[in-house]
């Protein structure tokens, strides 16, 4: 089982005309409410992988549906705690040329205690598996406490922050990152080049596995002196969004069912190039059999 903390928000999505103005009132001509946040698309999406993973979060009382939601998918939610605060929330406008503007509060994703902390901590095995992304708080007692007790810690630093410098970054054995967070990790600029940024990612932090997404240049994995390239699949993408998290939860899938990196690479990449061909995130996030057929239709048939 891996154990996954991380954030559920609930996006508010709402049409409009143009992006409000400074004191303007404006009708909204269509509005969505959906499933959202790093920590539960990475969750999601490890579960529709056919994953075993379980889900440490903090949703406001009300708001039961989305822990509901993630059961159905697969997720184990004991640890989804339902809590007298607002649940995390993205306020989202898009206008009819696509243009969005986003008001984020952090809400009950935000509130955990040391002692929820160590309850996630005593609940594990060393050697289990335990997820982390930026969108809650605790991490910087939480990666100490966690290697204490010989957990394998993945880290997705996203959303990057400065404050994801001061963690002890050593501790995980497994990063996740795109090109925004390895360059905020190294110090490089964001057009530098992949081997720039392994080669700085290695010097920096020469113990850890580290997974390089690029986008449509593909995904790179890097231990010490090891590296593997996964190319994209020549798609076209209509929205990125949540592909880094689909690749996440498939990566993460594959490697739970002891898979080798090239075929955690490949799952991945397949996962994440159907989800960019696709509207939204949580949504857009596929399940194990159209990943399946898609990697047997792009494999070669075999010589006669
Ligand atoms: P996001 O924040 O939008 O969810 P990200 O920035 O974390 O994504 P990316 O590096 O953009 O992550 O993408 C993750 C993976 O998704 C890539 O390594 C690649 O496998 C796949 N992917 C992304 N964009 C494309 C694309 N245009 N075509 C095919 N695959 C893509």
């Amino acid at each position: 089982m891996l154990h996954n903390l991380g954030s559920i928000n609930l996006d508010h999505v709402y049409r409009v005309p143009h992006l409000v103005r400074p004191g303007e009132t404006l009708a909204s001509h269509d509005y969505r409410v959906g499933l959202g946040g790093k920590g539960a698309n990475q969750s999601l999406a490890m579960a529709r992988a056919g994953g075993r993973v379980c889900h440490w979060g903090r949703l406001g009382r009300q708001d039961a549906w989305a822990r509901d939601s993630l059961a159905r998918a697969g997720v184990d939610v004991t640890h989804v705690s339902l809590v007298d605060a607002p649940s995390g929330h993205a306020i989202i406008q898009v206008d009819d040329a696509g243009e969005n503007a986003i008001i984020l509060f952090r809400g009950a994703n935000h509130g955990f205690r040391r002692a929820d902390l160590e309850a996630l901590v005593a609940a594990t095995r060393p050697g289990d598996w335990l997820l982390l992304q930026n969108e809650c708080n605790g991490l910087e007692q939480l990666l100490p406490l966690a290697a204490g007790h010989g957990l394998r810690i993945a880290f997705n630093p996203a959303p990057m922050s400065e404050a994801v410098s001061e963690l002890p970054l050593p501790a995980c054995q497994l990063l996740f990152l795109n090109r925004s967070e390895a360059a905020g990790i190294t110090g490089l600029a964001l057009e530098a080049g992949a081997e720039a940024l392994l080669d700085a990612l290695a010097e920096r932090l020469p113990g850890c596995e580290v997974v390089l997404t690029l986008g449509g240049e593909g995904a790179w994995y890097q231990r010490g002196d090891q590296r593997h390239h996964q190319p994209a699949l020549a798609v076209t993408a209509v929205d990125t969004t949540g592909a880094g998290d689909t690749f996440i939860g498939y990566y993460l899938a594959a490697l739970q069912r002891g898979a080798v990196v090239a075929d955690c690479l490949a799952q991945a990449s397949a996962a994440a190039a159907l989800a960019v061909q696709r509207p939204g995130a949580a949504e857009s996030i596929p399940v194990a059999a159209e990943v399946a057929r898609l990697l047997d239709d792009s494999t070669p048939p075999p010589a006669p």
